[in-house]
């Protein structure tokens, strides 16, 4: 199968999974994530009319944004970001998912004050996964959200999570669920410069149960390049 066959599947898959829950396709966004493949795989997505690209290291984007710049891509960080290289993500991503603490998301903000430019971010929750540890615990969310709401070129637009790896998707659909409660939470808190329009949450595997409870946004690996 190519890539392009594979992205056809995939968009039937997501069609299929916004019709069981009565969503319209255009409210779900599919960021293609590229790691570990070669711009040359970036392109033949390209071709296939992907926009949204997104990739979990710095140091492996910043190898291929550039080689990429003819091309009209919306890059996503969705991995961790260390504070130490806050300010090349700046310059190589327009969104980041994985926003942790309140402390990185100040060293981001610093990074487009001189530009004078606006920087897109949502915050990674931890969903009570033991194991990873990674994003902001639950019950310290809305207080992470008021403190990044503050910073200037900064606009909290959602949330993100990883929740832990499920062999049967249906039971990755409490974790999606309480993702979207909680965005919920924070909505009705109505925190200044803070919107929760949306969720970044499903991948390859699991990404139709994540749909169907409320998934903006998905990242798809696998089912588009290949196993890693
Ligand atoms: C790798 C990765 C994905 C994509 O996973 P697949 O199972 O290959 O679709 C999604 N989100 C994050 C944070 C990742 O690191």
């Amino acid at each position: 199968m190519s890539i392009q066959d594979n992205i056809a599947r995939v968009q039937e898959r997501v069609a299929a999974a916004c019709r069981r829950a009565g969503r319209g396709v255009e409210d779900v966004r599919l960021i293609a994530v590229s790691k570990t493949f070669p711009a040359e795989c970036i392109r033949e997505a390209y071709a296939a009319g992907l926009r949204e690209f997104g990739e979990n290291r710095v140091q492996e984007a910043a190898a291929k944004v550039p080689v990429l710049a003819d091309l009209n891509i919306t890059w996503h960080l969705i991995g961790r970001l260390q504070t130490n290289k806050a300010r090349r993500a700046g310059e190589l991503f327009q969104w980041v998912h994985s926003i942790d603490s309140e402390a990185l998301a100040g060293r981001l903000n610093q990074t487009r004050a001189d530009d004078g430019g606006r920087f897109t971010v949502l915050l990674q929750v931890n969903l009570g996964d033991e194991e990873s540890k990674s994003g902001i615990d639950e019950r310290e969310v809305l207080k992470t959200a008021e403190a990044v709401g503050q910073f200037s070129q900064l606009d909290v637009r959602g949330l993100m999570a990883i929740p832990p790896f499920c062999k049967n998707p249906e039971d990755a659909r409490p974790f999606f669920r309480r993702l979207r409660e909680l965005g919920g939470k924070i909505r009705a808190a109505r925190v200044p410069n803070v919107s929760m329009q949306h969720l970044s949450m499903g991948m390859s595997h699991d990404f139709e149960v994540a749909i169907e409870e409320g998934a903006t946004m998905i990242r798809v690996g696998t089912a588009i390049f290949g196993v890693r």
